[in-house]
């Protein structure tokens, strides 16, 4: 194909991948002045959607991103920090501010403290080597925390642009949409613009005069459990409401499923408490643990769902890791949920995809 560039924002345009840059479905390319698909929707709809991007093209970002002065707001997925992060990010973003902001709040149990939540968010982000300003909880989607967060932006920003920046799906375009919503309301308010040296489409929104909000392309981390199952599996396993706990009395050498996807052993430990937070879709089955890798065998992609007997071949196996609990605490599968250790002196082995991780904090609730 000869090389067609956006009209919008000059990536290249493309059309096999619609979750990659410069997507355009083939009947657009009989067009004058092809836009791609993203640029589309934004100018008729007023809408932003994410498209992914390559590592190189995305190196290319970060880099100029890092070069210019201006706030960071990173949007992660609470639910996935992990795969919400962005590899190299603190590398490139040079002396700029970060904003950390945590997305889908409204999936919490309502008991849970949102300064707990704060809290861990900061640790995971200094673990990861990431400075942060400031740390919001929001619901992108039922606009909770949205105006906090927009005013401490505007704070934090001093002047400055601002770069939203994620990983895919961890609500970005959601936010974007609901602030463009909020505050231009005006169709033209919103072009796309391209950096010198990269073919990028970045969206630009502007704040005042001199300034814009961009939107830039997702990235992909490939420790995202989505990568690892089917679009229909991850309608299960992404919860799509307030996750009800569901609470186990465990004795030693039992063992939960969470559907064939993750697996937790009781090793030792005293008839306790293990609260589960996933997708109420979720299965969970427990079993004895020396029945636990039989049962695997045979009920994998079938009673233990997802995966489901298709996407179990491309699954990795299931990797342990074994923690010695001293105080109440969540061992996060992440991406997934979290089982909640009540007690202290228990030990567990938790498993996951290898490649998918699985870490321990403080308990939350
Ligand atoms: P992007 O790839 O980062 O732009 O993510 P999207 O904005 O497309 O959102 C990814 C998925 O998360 C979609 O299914 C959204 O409906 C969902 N989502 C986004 N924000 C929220 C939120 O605040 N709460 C919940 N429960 N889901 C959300």
């Amino acid at each position: 194909m000869e090389e067609i560039i956006c009209h919008g924002c000059g990536a290249k345009i493309q059309t096999e991948d619609p979750n990659e840059v410069g997507y355009a479905p083939p009947s657009a390319l009989k067009r004058e002045n092809i836009t791609c698909k993203r640029c589309f929707r934004l100018k008729h709809y007023n809408e932003v959607k994410d498209v992914s991007l390559t590592d190189d093209d995305f190196l290319k970002m970060l880099n100029e991103i890092g070069g210019s002065n201006a706030l960071i707001v990173k949007i992660i997925d609470i639910f996935d920090f992990n795969g919400s992060f962005i590899p190299g990010l603190p590398r490139f973003t040079g002396n700029n501010p970060i904003v950390l902001v945590g997305n889908k709040v409204d999936l919490l149990p309502k008991s849970t403290n949102p300064n707990k939540v704060k809290q861990w968010m900061r640790k995971e982000a200094k673990d990861l080597g990431l400075k942060v300003q400031d740390v919001f909880l929001i619901s992108a989607k039922k606009g909770m925390g949205m105006n906090e967060a927009a005013e401490g932006i505007e704070q934090l920003r001093k002047g400055r642009d601002v770069y939203v920046v994620g990983t895919t799906n961890v609500g970005k375009s959601t936010f974007i949409n609901y602030l463009i919503q909020d505050t231009t309301g005006e169709q033209e308010a919103i072009t796309t613009s391209y950096f010198p040296g990269t073919t990028l489409g970045f969206i630009d929104i502007p704040l005042d005069n001199r300034t814009s909000m961009y939107d830039t392309p997702g990235v992909i981390n490939r420790h995202q459990m989505a990568h690892y199952i089917s679009e229909e599996d991850l309608k299960v396993i992404t919860p799509q409401k307030e996750i009800k706990a569901r609470v186990y009395q465990l004795n030693e050498q039992q063992t939960l499923f969470f559907g064939g996807l993750a697996r937790l052993d009781i090793e030792k430990g005293n008839n306790g408490s293990y609260v589960c937070y996933f997708s109420n879709d979720l299965m969970i089955h427990r079993t004895k643990t020396e029945k636990a890798n039989q049962l695997y065998t045979d009920h994998a992609g079938k009673m233990l769902a997802p995966p489901n007997e298709e996407t179990l071949n491309q699954l990795p196996d299931l990797k342990p890791r074994t923690f010695h609990i001293k105080e109440k605490s969540d061992i996060v599968f992440s991406g997934l949920g979290w089982v909640t250790v009540t007690e202290g002196n228990t030990t567990v082995t938790a498993y996951i995809p290898e490649g998918v991780r699985i870490s321990i904090r403080k308990a939350l609730i």
